[in-house]
């Protein structure tokens, strides 16, 4: 399924041409620029409208098929009992924003934002730098407490499936904080005022965009990464993409005994750029890692989780490190996941985010690895992922 076909589904018209039919449209089936605005709203959840007269809250939810919760949501500075004619108001449409049934490409990512951000003010969208192409890097906090913690997705290309995982979450969260209700049992309210959470759905946004299709071939970066994935000919291409787009695997590529990864990996014969396991020329060489990092002392959170897809596990140490109770709170992710805590391998035991904010702070950091199989996973997983990590995500920010 393409972007337009999630729209177009949304809306309830059976294909293009008939969605362009009913917004009074040629019905020519193409996407032209007129038919991409009309489509936008099912993409984004919310549309602009202007009160006409006779409204009120009850009247716009209904013809829009949401509630008056969520008009009240939407706009907060604007007083439901003094609504005047041609004022403008964000009205959120019937249906969750994140979708789970099409690959997340960096453009789907922004429009996701783009409708979060509109159907709940509270949430704080920034930028927290640019990927090695240009893509800006999305930061999203939510939360009004001292507590502060961290939530990081997609390090790895093919690893995107851990992008909606915390977009679906974000967007249960919100929704949970504005109806005073509930989130794994916890009052979401509650945790609004105990926790700041600070996400970045995607960490490597160039990367993911060659796995999902969002890069075409012949764009610049597609045609550099196929080039790098010469170097390893028995590498899928682009399946097995794990690096950003300079080659550089970005989970490999922190300050954390770093020359023993280089080692590692040099050893086993990723010595040059490519799709995976190239810790790069330096530490932080590369511009998402760095980020990160400058994220990390910005916020200095006491709590990271790292999601990753290799094969239902919770990896909590670095080296010997084991930071005061991130036993005992990593027992209580595997317990409500039924994943299994464990000891990194020696072999990948080096230079990833987690080790370096364990070996630098001393605080739990987790490296979450979800589902099982051959990356990029199906999305026929992402319904039992996100059940299964619904109570850690929730949990890091009640006990974080
Ligand atoms: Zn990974």
């Amino acid at each position: 399924m393409e972007l337009y076909e999630l729209a177009v589904k949304r809306a309830g018209a059976p294909n293009l041409a008939e969605f362009q039919r009913r917004e009074g449209l040629p019905p020519t089936g193409r996407l032209d620029g007129a038919a991409w605005a009309a489509l936008l709203p099912w993409l984004t959840g919310y549309r602009s409208y202007r009160v006409a007269p006779g409204d009120n809250y009850s009247r716009i939810a209904a013809r829009f098929g949401t509630t008056v919760r969520a008009l009240i949501t939407a706009n907060p500075n604007q007083d439901p009992l003094r609504l005047y004619v041609n004022q403008l108001l964000t009205v959120p449409l019937g249906f969750d924003v994140v979708p789970t049934d099409l690959p997340f490409t960096y453009e789907l990512l922004t429009l996701c934002l783009e409708g979060l951000a509109a159907r709940y003010p509270f949430l704080t969208i920034r930028n927290i730098g640019e990927s090695a192409y240009g893509r800006k890097l999305p930061q999203i906090a939510v939360g009004l407490g001292p507590r502060r913690v961290l939530y990081n997705a997609s390090h790895h290309a093919n690893e995107w499936i851990t992008t909606p995982l915390l977009l679906k979450f974000l967007e249960a969260y919100a929704r949970a904080v504005s109806e005073n209700g509930k989130l794994f049992g916890f009052s979401a309210q509650a945790l609004y005022q105990r926790a700041t959470l600070h996400l970045v759905p995607m960490v490597n946004p160039d990367g993911v965009d060659l796995v999902t299709g969002g890069l075409g071939e012949g764009d610049p970066g597609w045609t550099e990464a196929r080039r790098l994935a010469e170097n390893y000919p028995d590498i899928p291409f682009p399946e097995g993409w794990k690096a950003n787009l300079r080659g550089v695997d970005l989970n490999l590529n922190y300050p954390a005994r770093w020359e023993q990864a280089r080692e590692i990996k040099f050893a086993q014969g990723y010595s040059r750029p490519g799709p995976r396991d190239y810790v790069g020329s330096a530490p932080l060489s590369e511009p998402e890692s760095e980020a990160m990092v400058r994220l990390t002392e910005l916020t200095e959170p006491g709590l990271t989780l790292s999601y990753h897809t290799q094969g239902n596990v919770i990896y909590w140490k670095f080296g010997n490190l084991e930071p005061a109770g991130a036993r005992e709170l990593g027992e209580r992710f595997a317990a409500v996941s039924g994943y299994t805590l464990e000891d990194v391998p020696f072999a990948s035991g080096f230079a990833g985010y987690k080790d370096w904010f364990i070996l630098t702070r001393d605080r739990p950091g987790y490296t979450v690895e979800v589902g099982a199989g051959e990356n990029p996973l199906p999305l026929s997983q992402f319904n039992e992922i996100y059940t299964r990590n619904l109570g850690i995500l929730t949990l890091g920010l009640a006990e974080g």
